[in-house]
């Protein structure tokens, strides 16, 4: 049984990350600030002994001891990122430097969550991890881009210097139940407003494409990512399921049976035209491969959403 931390653990992905780590036997520390997660994400878990919440930013210094540090506190959402631009940045350069500094007092095994989006508007297709990326260092979504490249350097420079025990995941779209309903991210929005007969929104003409990973499916990555030995990383997790985005809204009107219409809107500035992850390392590392296909991921996240709404 190991002492946990997840940093994030209120948001979307960490609550399902919280849970599994308990599942599997663990105590879990959840820190959060509850900018974007909430406690009905975890509500479920605070009846359980071994889960402990503690509401903090990680911006701020935090004393406490674990075997190991899932850091994920960090807006994702563009809307949520560019609201306060630069608490995302110190989040990723402030935070990160606590939460490593934390990993090497307390000698814990630290998991910094990256993105897909340190490879920015790519000029290779599909991503590999060792593509440096195309980011505009002056950008609207910057505060974000920029700041995870910073996260991942910084993980870099303390395993080097103090020999920090690292592993860096760069997570591609990732969706599923407890999402926020003012989320703003794609799959969020389109199930939202095809549930409640609103348009739908595509942003330019719906041509740009993403890869869209179901949460249990990056969960498990992650968790196999944390337990490898002699590995840091950088290693991609998602699926490599392409789609556009007008696919994606098509399939999600058949899907909810929705008398929506699409609508188009601007497509706001430095929008990748495309994204698809190149699994073989997360495979060959790790054993990865994700399992729940979009179809079906997608059913699940809108059952959630008619519980919600
Ligand atoms: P989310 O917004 O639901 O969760 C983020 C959590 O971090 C929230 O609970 C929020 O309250 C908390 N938080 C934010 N700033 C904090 C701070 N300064 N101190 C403490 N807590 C703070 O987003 P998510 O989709 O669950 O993403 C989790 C992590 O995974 C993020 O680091 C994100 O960058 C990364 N990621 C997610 C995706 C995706 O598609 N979901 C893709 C790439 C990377
Ligand atoms: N998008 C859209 N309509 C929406 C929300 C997003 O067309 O209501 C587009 C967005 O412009 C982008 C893609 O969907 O091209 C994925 O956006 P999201 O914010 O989910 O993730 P990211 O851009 O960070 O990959």
């Amino acid at each position: 049984m190991k002492n946990i931390i997840v940093t994030g653990g209120a948001g979307f992905i960490g609550s399902h990350l919280c849970e599994k780590l308990l599942a599997e036997g663990h105590h879990v520390i959840c820190l959060d600030n509850f900018f974007t997660g909430s406690r009905k994400n975890i509500e479920h878990l605070l009846d359980n002994r071994e889960f402990e919440l503690i509401r903090h930013d990680i911006v701020e210094p935090i004393l406490i001891e674990a075997d190991e540090i899932y850091n994920l506190a960090c807006p994702a959402s563009p809307i949520h990122y560019q609201y306060n631009a630069i608490k995302t940045i110190k989040t990723n350069v402030l935070g990160v430097t606590n939460m490593l500094g934390l990993a090497k007092r307390a000698k814990a095994k630290i998991l910094q969550a990256s993105t897909s989006e340190v490879y920015g508007d790519p000029a290779v297709h599909p991503q590999r991890e060792d593509y440096w990326g195309n980011v505009n260092p002056i950008g609207i979504r910057s505060c974000y881009d920029e700041g995870k490249r910073v996260a991942e350097t910084l993980m870099m420079d303390y395993h080097r210097q103090h020999n920090v025990d690292i592993k860096i995941v760069r997570i591609f779209n990732t969706y599923g139940p407890r999402m926020a309903e003012n989320d703003g991210r794609v799959v969020s929005n389109f199930i939202v407003q095809a549930l409640k007969g609103e348009d739908i929104t595509i942003y330019g003409d719906g041509s740009q494409t993403r890869s869209f990973c179901y949460v249990d499916d990056l969960v498990r990555g992650m968790v196999a990512m944390m337990n490898t030995k002699d590995f840091i990383g950088p290693v991609n997790i998602g699926n490599d399921g392409e789609y556009t985005v007008k696919q994606l809204a098509e399939m999600i009107i058949e899907l909810t049976n929705s008398k929506s219409k699409i609508v188009y809107k601007p497509l706001p500035s430095d929008d990748p035209c495309k994204r698809r992850p190149d699994l073989t390392l997360a495979k060959e590392k790790l054993g990865y491969s994700p399992t729940v296909h979009v179809r079906d991921g997608l059913m699940k996240t809108i059952e959630y959403f008619k519980t919600v709404l």
